[in-house]
């Protein structure tokens, strides 16, 4: 099958609701990717930024086929190794107690919510405008984002949304009812927007302070993005919970919360649960993730090619007025533009390139953390020609 006789079928048999490229990909290797037609790009994208290892990584593919040959999913009526091992693996690298398993960011989050409001027997939940925390009713109801949740009314109750980067802001929101602010360390959907330098530490002392709990949603922030393990250690803080997804299976779907102190031990037998969660395929296929992260130096990867990126960017901002910012760390890094990005995306991929449009006007850049100076040097080249031709 082509890329045309693909889209004919999804158009055909898929609800339609993605704003999909319109290009079919059938195979990858490292950043590299290849579509129905033949056609090949570099990726920029990640698969929204969860393939950090790439495509057809060795280890993934050994892990897989080891642990396929192994169990693959038995339920969380029995134990396996497998889970307890990544347990212990995440308790290690955070600062974390204890994990709770999903399938996605969206349960992370679900679960999170549970989480928080059964420790605190409270209810109400802050987030953020313009974030985004996923689109299970839940979920897209702590969104800050109106159009995702405005169709499916009446959305559940009990959430209250307050400017991202202003402390004040959530300081006077606080009510006897407040269970948890609910925030992403930089916020992804949203166009990679990062907060000013110490609100999140603000946002923390405020929640010890009125003795609220602080979640943050790290699903896309986690796992080396932004060149660190996680973001909190980026602004030094100490959030009471965190959700993680994306990443942690580069591809495998598995989520989960982790919580520290007596959050950890909030939920009881009952509480919460999941069918597939934390099964023993995911669970090894992160643990290859998390060490092969740590064994090929990923962390500085995505500190030292992100930084040459993001010089790279600079430097166009500085010759096209298009570009009205550049922000982000590691190989978390985006463009505004005065102008819709769509159209960048659609030209840039015309050119063998893979970047995401996102928030109407940016280009987020969130390639796999094992990618070069000379992919970025490639699609530079390629950026900046199409800058100079409008
Ligand atoms: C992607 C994302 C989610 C939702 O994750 P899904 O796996 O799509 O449910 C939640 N929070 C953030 C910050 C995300 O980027």
């Amino acid at each position: 099958m082509n890329n045309k006789d693909i889209i004919d079928l999804d158009s055909k048999y898929i609800m339609q609701t993605y704003g999909r490229q319109p290009i079919a990909l059938t195979h990858g290797e490292g950043a590299l990717l290849w579509d129905a037609d033949g056609n090949e790009y570099i990726d920029f994208f990640a698969g929204i930024a969860v393939n950090a290892l790439g495509q057809s990584h060795p280890k993934i593919i050994e892990t897989i086929k080891k642990q396929a040959e192994k169990l693959i999913h038995v339920s969380n009526v029995y134990y396996t190794e497998e889970q307890v091992k990544l347990a212990e693996k995440l308790v290690e690298i955070t600062i974390f107690e204890r994990v709770f398993y999903a399938n996605s960011g969206a349960e992370a989050n679900e679960g999170a919510i549970k989480l928080a409001r059964k420790y605190t027997g409270k209810g109400e939940i802050i987030a953020t405008n313009n974030s985004f925390h996923g689109r299970t009713l839940v979920t897209v109801t702590a969104t800050g984002q109106d159009k995702y949740k405005e169709p499916f009314k009446p959305l559940p109750s009990g959430f209250k949304h307050v400017p991202f980067g202003d402390s004040e802001a959530i300081a006077n929101a606080i009510s006897d009812d407040t269970a948890a602010v609910l925030v992403e360390a930089i916020q992804g959907e949203g166009g990679v927007v990062v907060p000013p330098e110490n609100y999140l530490k603000e946002v923390e002392a405020i929640c010890r302070e009125k003795n609220v709990l602080f979640i943050l949603d790290e699903v896309q922030t986690g796992f080396g993005r932004t060149g660190e393990m996680f973001a909190y250690e980026l602004y030094g803080i100490k959030p009471d919970v965190m959700t993680i997804a994306k990443a942690l299976g580069n591809g495998y779907p598995i989520g989960g919360l982790l919580a520290r102190g007596d959050v950890a031990t909030a939920f009881d037998y009952g509480d919460h649960g999941s069918t597939f969660g934390g099964n023993p395929l995911g669970c090894a296929v992160a643990m290859t993730v998390i060490d092969a992260i740590k064994d090929e130096n990923l962390l500085e990867n995505s500190k030292t090619v992100g930084k040459y990126l993001k010089d790279k960017l600079i430097q166009l901002g500085e010759k096209y007025d298009c570009i009205t910012d550049v922000r982000g760390y590691g190989l978390f890094l985006a463009i505004e533009l005065d102008r819709e990005s769509a159209e960048f995306t659609n030209k840039m991929r015309e050119k063998g390139f893979l970047i995401n449009s996102t928030a109407g006007n940016v280009l987020r850049f969130a390639p796999p953390l094992i990618i070069t100076k000379n992919h970025v040097d490639k699609m530079i080249v390629a950026l900046d020609g199409l800058l100079s031709e409008i």
